[in-house]
This record gives structure tokens, C-alpha cells and sequence, in this order.
């Protein structure tokens, strides 16, 4: 009997989650669902957003329930199918669970990928996956950028940071970026081309708004949001006028049971600025034109987009965890088999 292994959510996290929030369980695996798939998941994607969903909290999904295995992007290979549209071996993505097998009903978001002319399955994680496409609509669609405003990018050494910073590059834009230590800042204008880079640690919320005042004089045009908290507190003091501002996450709030809130909002009234909420699971539809556009990039060695990958369900947790302490090095990715 094949066994499935589960990485369950055991109890809600209490700020920065610890190894006892979480268990590994083993179970048989089941005949498909009627109609669907059994999924032997190959790569799962490790994403900030599943610190938000492990909360009893109102959000855009609903709270992980505990002793079910955390809610995850994969992409896997059909195992078995009750359904006449895959057949065993078949590429799919979708959202599933951190565990070996995935049980799934088709449509929704699980759809086949074609992976025979990408160097990696993971890169639909990656550049093609939600990250990637976070970049590309997020800051073309939602801020619209024109070529020679100044684009300004928190946690911008990460996967959607780095994306975000070289699209806005290929549109014309000076990119400052903010992130964290020397390696990241030198990666940022030696690896992605950023004009600027500023890193945010041990500075002050006035430092940082110093540094940021120095590389950008005239103001920030675009704020591309990644971080919140201090970090944009910092950045709302140098925006131009009619600046806008794309929230697309808080990652310096998801572990603190303490909303931090903004202090600095005044001056989006003084600069006459807008913020944007932003979601890529609105854009699901147009996945296919991102995607084309972004292998493009690529393809022409406009765009990189690297892989944190590492290994084994049984490292969930300690991997899940380097998104918080900064230790990951380009888009977080859990190999499964
Ligand atoms: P990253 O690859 O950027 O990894 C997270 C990075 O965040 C870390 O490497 C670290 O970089 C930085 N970080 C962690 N804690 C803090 C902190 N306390 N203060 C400042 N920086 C911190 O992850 P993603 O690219 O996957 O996600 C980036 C952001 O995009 C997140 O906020 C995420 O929620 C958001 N997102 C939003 C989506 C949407 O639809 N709205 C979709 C996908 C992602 P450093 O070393 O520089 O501190």
C-alpha cells in the first residue's frame, strides 16, 4: 500500500510559527474522487501568503482548518485518474495540500502544464507560477508604469521583488530596491540590473528614509509594497506627487499578533497619492498572456528569475521559515519527490 505523507497544521501559530504548530502524518492513499485525480506532487510552492491562511482571520480564503495539510500551490504528475480528459503521467498544476499524493477535482485550478520546453516543472511555480505573474500584473496593470518614473521595491531581493524590479526596467523605469544585507543589495544592481539599491537593516525608520531621499530626489513615482510596516512607513515619506502605491503584501506583519499599522498616511493626503490593493487570484484568466510574455523576457536574457529549492515534506517547516529570516535566495520552492 502506498503511503501518503500529510504536513498538517496542528495548532494556529502564536506570532513566528514553531516546529510544534505543525505535524507530519502518514495515511494510505485514496482511489480518485469521482471525476477527478490522485496527484503525486513533485514541487510545492512556499509562499508568505500561507502564514496569513494559517490564522482564524477574515481573508480572500478561508482558514487553513487545523489537522488538515497546509494549503499549497503544487505541481505534480497524475497518479490516477477517474477522469477521461488526464491520463496517468499528465503535468498539473493547481492548488493542493503539502503532501505526496493530492487528491483533486480538475477545473478550478488545477489545469495540465506543458513542460517540455521549460528547463524545470518548478519554473510554473516561479516565473510562470502566481509569483511571477504577481510581478508582471501587479506592477504593468495595476501601476502602470510609464517609461522614466522612479520605481521604489520592498523585499525587493525576492522572488516577486526581483521580478517587479526588472520588469519596471524593461519599461523604461529608474528601480530603487530595498532589502535586506550587503549580498542582497549587491545582487540586486549586479544580478538584476536595479539602478539603485538601499539596504533596510539596522537602520532607523528615519535612516531609511534618508537613504531613500538620497537615491531617489525627486520622489517615488510607483511603491511597489512587498513589506509594510517601518519599511513603507519610510517609503511614504519620499513619494512623488500623485505617486502609486501597489499593496501586494506586508511580509514584516504576517508573524506579529500586533497589527502595525501606518504611521506616515498623512502624506498620502499631502501627495495626493493612491494604493491599490492588489490579488493575483484576479487574474487567473489571464495566466496564458503573462506567462507568454514573461518566457519572452526570459528567453531574450531580459528577466531571471531564480529557485530556493529545497528538499523533503519532512523539512517543510524549516524550509517554510526562510522566507522569514530572509535566508531564501530567489523564489521558495519544497521538492516533494
Ligand atoms: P520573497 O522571495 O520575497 O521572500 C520573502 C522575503 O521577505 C525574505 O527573503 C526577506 O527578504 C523579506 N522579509 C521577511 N521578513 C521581513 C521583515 N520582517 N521585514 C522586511 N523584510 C522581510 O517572497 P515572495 O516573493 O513569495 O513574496 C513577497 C511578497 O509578495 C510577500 O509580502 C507576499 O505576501 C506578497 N505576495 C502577494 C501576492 C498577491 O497576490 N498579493 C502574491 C504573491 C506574493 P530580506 O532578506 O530582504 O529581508
Amino acid at each position: 500500500m502506498t503511503i501518503n505523507r500529510r504536513f498538517l497544521l496542528a495548532r494556529r501559530p502564536h506570532g513566528d510559527p514553531v516546529p510544534d504548530d505543525f505535524q507530519l502524518a502518514e495515511t494510505p492513499i485514496s482511489a480518485p474522487p469521482a471525476g477527478g485525480l490522485i496527484v503525486r506532487n513533485h514541487f510545492a510552492s512556499l509562499d508568505p501568503a500561507q502564514r496569513g491562511w494559517m490564522d482564524d482571520a477574515p481573508s480572500y480564503m478561508p482558514p487553513i482548518p487545523l489537522g488538515e495539510a497546509v494549503r499549497a500551490t503544487t505541481v505534480g504528475r497524475v497518479h490516477a485518474s477517474d477522469n477521461p480528459g488526464f491520463v496517468p503521467g499528465d503535468w498539473v498544476m493547481g492548488l493542493n495540500w503539502l503532501e505526496d499524493y493530492s487528491a483533486v477535482l480538475p477545473g478550478g485550478f488545477t489545469s495540465k502544464i506543458d513542460v517540455s520546453q521549460v528547463p524545470s516543472p518548478s519554473m510554473f511555480l516561479s516565473a510562470f507560477g502566481a509569483v511571477g505573474l504577481t510581478a508582471y500584473f501587479g506592477l504593468l496593470d495595476t501601476a502602470k508604469p510609464k517609461a522614466g518614473e522612479t520605481l521604489l521595491v520592498s523585499g525587493a531581493a525576492g522572488a516577486v521583488g526581483s521580478a517587479v524590479g526588472q520588469i519596471g526596467k524593461i519599461v523604461g523605469c529608474r528601480v530603487i530596491g530595498i532589502a535586506g544585507g550587503a549580498e542582497k543589495c549587491r545582487r540586486l544592481t549586479e544580478d538584476y540590473g536595479f539602478d539603485a539599491a538601499i539596504d533596510y537593516k539596522g537602520k532607523s525608520v528615519e535612516a531609511l528614509s534618508a537613504a531613500i531621499a538620497e537615491a531617489a530626489p525627486e520622489g517615488a513615482d510607483i511603491v511597489f509594497e512587498n513589506v509594510g510596516g517601518d519599511v513603507l512607513d519610510a517609503e511614504l515619506g519620499n513619494l512623488a506627487m500623485r505617486a502609486r502605491i501597489v499593496l501586494c503584501g506586508l511580509i514584516s506583519e504576517y508573524n506579529s499578533p500586533e497589527k502595525v499599522g501606518i504611521r506616515q498616511l498623512w502624506q498620502v493626503l499631502v501627495k495626493r497619492a493612491t494604493i491599490q490593493g492588489f490579488l493575483i487570484a484576479d487574474y487567473v484568466e489571464r495566466f496564458g498572456e503573462g506567462g507568454a510574455r514573461m518566457a519572452e523576457w526570459i528567453a531574450a536574457g531580459k528577466l531571471r528569475m531564480d529557485e530556493d529549492i529545497q528538499d523533503g515534506l519532512e523539512n517543510s517547516y524549516a524550509a517554510f521559515m526562510r522566507l522569514f529570516s530572509g535566508a531564501n535566495t530567489g523564489k521558495l520552492i519544497l521538492r516533494i519527490a
